[in-house]
C-alpha cells in the first residue's frame, strides 16, 4: 500500500510516518530527509541544494523526482509513505507515471489539518536527535535529561537550520502556492481523506489507521 501524508511543515508528517514504519513495517521515502542527507554528504547536489533549503524554498522538480525514482526502483516492502513528496503537481504526475510503470498506484492521500498559528510553537521549539531520528520539542516534549536523547542516549541533539520563524513564513508560502493545489488533484482522483492534526498524536495515528484501512 502507498500513502501520501501531506500538510505544512510542523504538521506532524514525520511523527507519524515513523510510527507507521514501527507499527506497520512500511517504508518512510521522505525527500527532506534525503535531501538533508545529501547535504551533509557535501556532494555537488547537496551544495546546490543547501541554500534552497535553508531558505524555506522548493529544490527543483528534477532533483526530487530523480531521487524518489532511485529510492522507489531499489525497494522491496509492503507500502511507503511518502513524507513530503510530491509538493508539486509536476511531482503528482511523475509519482504518478513512476508507481503505474511499477503496477502500482497511490492508495491514500491523508492531509493532516492544522491551524496555521500553531506552527510557528511547533516548528521554533523543534528538536532532533542526530543519531536516532526522535523528535522533541522544547515546551510539550522535552527530553528527560537537558542534552540527552531519551531514547538512545545520544547527546547529538539538533536543531534545523530552516525551523526559523522566517524561513518557516516561506515554507508555509511555497505550501499554500505549490502544495495545496494537490490537494484537489487527489480529491479529483478519489483518494483525498483528512484528519484533524491537532489531536493529541496516538488519537492522529488512529485516525490515519482508519483511513488507510478503509482506502
Ligand atoms: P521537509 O523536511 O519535508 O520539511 O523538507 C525540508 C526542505 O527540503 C523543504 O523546505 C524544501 O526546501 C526541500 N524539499 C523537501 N521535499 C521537497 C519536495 N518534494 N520538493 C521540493 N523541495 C523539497
Amino acid at each position: 500500500m502507498n500513502i501520501i501524508l501531506i500538510g505544512p511543515p510542523g504538521a506532524g508528517k514525520g511523527t507519524q510516518a515513523k510510527r507507521l514504519v514501527t507499527e506497520r513495517g512500511m517504508v518512510q521515502l521522505s525527500t527532506g530527509d534525503m535531501l538533508r542527507a545529501a547535504r551533509t554528504s557535501g556532494t555537488e547536489m547537496g551544495l546546490r541544494v543547501a541554500e534552497v533549503m535553508e531558505r524555506g524554498e522548493l529544490v527543483t522538480d528534477e532533483i526530487v523526482i530523480g531521487l524518489i525514482e532511485e529510492k522507489l526502483r531499489e525497494l522491496d516492502a509492503p507500502g511507503v509513505i511518502f513524507d513530503g513528496f510530491p509538493r508539486t503537481l509536476a511531482q503528482a504526475e511523475a509519482l504518478g507515471t513512476l508507481l503505474s510503470g511499477m503496477g502500482q498506484d497511490v492508495d491514500a492521500v491523508i492531509e493532516l489539518r492544522v491551524d496555521d498559528e500553531a506552527l510557528v510553537d511547533r516548528i521554533t521549539g523543534r528538536f532532533t536527535c542526530g543519531d536516532c531520528g526522535e523528535v522533541y520539542h522544547d515546551r510539550t516534549r522535552p527530553t528527560a535529561k537537558p542534552g540527552v536523547c531519551d531514547a538512545c542516549g545520544s547527546s547529538n541533539l539538533q536543531r534545523r537550520a530552516d525551523d526559523t520563524e522566517d524561513a518557516l513564513r516561506r515554507r508555509l508560502m511555497e505550501y499554500y502556492k505549490q502544495t495545496s493545489p494537490l490537494l484537489g488533484y487527489y480529491f479529483a482522483h478519489g483518494k483525498l481523506s483528512g484528519v484533524d492534526a491537532m489531536a493529541a498524536m496516538g488519537a492522529v495515528a488512529a485516525e490515519i489507521a482508519a483511513r488507510m484501512d478503509a482506502a
